[in-house]
């Protein structure tokens, strides 16, 4: 008889792991709390404008590939995708604004138009950024369920160990001397969910990924990833339930026996969360969690936001589909996430536009909007907060762009701390998990594996390999790999 493998969540993490321990013939189920599958990257449509509710950078589109691949498939089996160029802009006041191309030559003479000499440095860092790249992903990524310390010791690592001990904010600021040119070169880690001073320098693979491979948008929005996951998954036989919110994991003599759901118990024979790692913890009775409430206390988490769903009855002029409004001071904003929690006094913030890439995921001569505030975790959240945020962010696009926008907006929903933690079960509110630090990689992150449960795993952007899409999808082979290995009998 097929083993039964129950999967908490409908993130991406658990979405590649349904597909991956599908394929290998386990009887797969997804219990998904919320009323649709997808859960950061759900998607909603009202008024004629379709939003992806989170991510909307779709970057390292190889990891995607070889995803799909592994299926027999390829992206464009379910997708029609689109190298943005610009692939985005980014904005210092109403003057300076610099778009980044979609190849390295033509960033690279932008930036010599801005510093003398920093075209030819860029191609160099970039060259390192490249081979940090091949051994991040290709070499490492797959081969780092985070068990142990040997996992990163490889020739390869030991002659880059200098950079996991200086950060990433210095090793630009050497190298470039223009403060817009730092800025936009510190952006890629803001990913990672540290500040580039807290990021590890190798993690300048993230300028390869934004720089030489590009930013690419789905046809319909991120969502198109979602639903051709899905589709992979119910093709090999996987069951998903939606307003399936899991109460309790039932624990049996240290054995996975199964999850209680509205009071009933059902059992499985091995359990997989993608739900955040501390929820999931809390549905355990207290001798079977692994971290204490200070461990949880003490890590440096990803920053939460406040994010508004906009829809103008108009076109803006003089923004693109990305655009970065970097017009105020970047280690203020960053100091007011990391190191003084609080609401930003001047926050910087990202514009996404993609009626600017695809014109019908908005009305005719409309526009939809998704505006993003990076903010701290667990900060007081009310609705007089967000409208002061909202009025400030309005003014500031309408005094750069030289355009009314706040009398034509015909649509407008925020989301913000209060709504992370309802919707998602997320710790303090988080938007995209636990950051990527020196202390919080690789084996050094919450364990894919439960040492107190036999049978519970974990998957998702609190365990390895770190927060973004391309992550959560490569955690979820992580986890399918080590439960097959387990599970195999010969
Ligand atoms: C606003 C925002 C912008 C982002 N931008 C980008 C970007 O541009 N590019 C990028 O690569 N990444 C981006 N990210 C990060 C990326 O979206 C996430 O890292 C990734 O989607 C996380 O996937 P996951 O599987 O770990 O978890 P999740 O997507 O959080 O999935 C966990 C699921 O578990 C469900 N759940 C929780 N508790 C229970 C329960 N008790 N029972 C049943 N179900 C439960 C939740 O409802 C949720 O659906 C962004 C994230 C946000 C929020």
């Amino acid at each position: 008889m097929k083993k039964k493998i129950f999967i908490i969540g409908s993130g991406f993490s658990s979405l590649s792991a349904a597909c991956y321990l599908s394929k290998e013939g386990f009887e797969v189920h997804v219990f998904e709390k919320n009323d649709i599958i997808g859960g950061r990257a759900r998607q909603f449509k009202s008024n004629g404008f379709t939003f992806d509710m989170g991510p909307s950078w779709y970057w390292m589109p190889d990891v995607f590939e070889k995803f799909f691949n592994d299926f027999g498939k390829s992206a464009k089996d379910f997708y029609q995708l689109k190298k943005l160029n610009p692939a985005y802009r980014v904005i210092f006041d109403e003057k300076n604004q610099i778009k980044i191309g979609d190849n390295i030559n033509e960033i690279s003479k932008e930036f010599e138009n801005i510093e003398k000499g920093s075209g030819a440095k860029l191609k160099s860092f970039l060259e390192e950024s490249r081979e940090n790249y091949n051994l991040a992903v290709t070499d490492m990524l797959y081969k780092m369920p985070g068990k142990s310390i040997l996992e990163l010791i490889t020739l390869k690592t030991i002659f880059k160990v200098n950079l996991f001990f200086k950060n990433i904010k210095n090793d630009i600021e050497k190298r470039f001397k223009d403060s817009k040119l730092r800025a936009i070169l510190q952006f890629p880690v803001l990913f990672l969910g540290a500040k580039p001073s807290n990021t590890p320098a190798f993690y300048n693979f993230m300028n390869f990924a934004d720089f030489g491979l590009g930013t690419w948008q789905p046809k319909n929005g991120f969502y198109d990833v979602v639903e051709a996951m899905t589709k992979i998954a119910k093709n090999q036989g996987v069951i998903f339930y939606t307003n399936s919110e899991i109460n309790k994991i039932q624990v049996n003599k240290g054995l996975v026996e199964g999850i209680i759901l509205n009071g009933k118990l059902k059992k499985c024979d091995i359990l997989v969360s993608g739900a955040d790692y501390y929820h999931t913890e809390s549905l355990l009775d207290k001798k079977y969690k692994q971290y204490s409430e200070s461990y949880w206390k003490n890590r440096t988490w990803s920053p939460s936001s406040l994010l508004f769903y906009l829809g103008l009855n108009k076109k803006i002029k003089g923004l693109n589909h990305h655009n970065l409004f970097f017009d105020t001071d970047f280690d203020k904003h960053a100091d007011e996430i990391y190191t003084k929690p609080n609401w930003p006094t001047d926050p910087l913030f990202y514009l996404n536009i993609t009626s600017k890439t695809y014109s019908h995921t908005a009305p005719k001569d409309h526009e939809n909007c998704f505006v993003l505030i990076p903010l701290a975790t667990n900060l007081e959240d009310n609705e007089a907060i967000r409208e002061k945020y909202f009025k400030i962010i309005v003014k500031r696009i309408e005094d750069i762009t030289g355009q009314n926008i706040e009398k034509n907006i015909v649509f407008k929903r925020s989301y913000c701390v209060n709504d992370f933690k309802r919707d998602y079960n997320s710790y303090g509110g988080n938007a995209y998990g636990l950051a990527n630090t020196l202390l919080q990689t690789a084996f050094l992150r919450p364990k894919i594996q439960s040492k107190k449960v036999k049978k519970l795993y974990f998957s998702g952007q609190l365990t390895v390999p770190g927060p973004g899409v391309p992550p959560a999808i490569v955690s979820g082979k992580l986890v399918s790999d080590i439960i097959i290995k387990n599970e195999r009998t010969f």
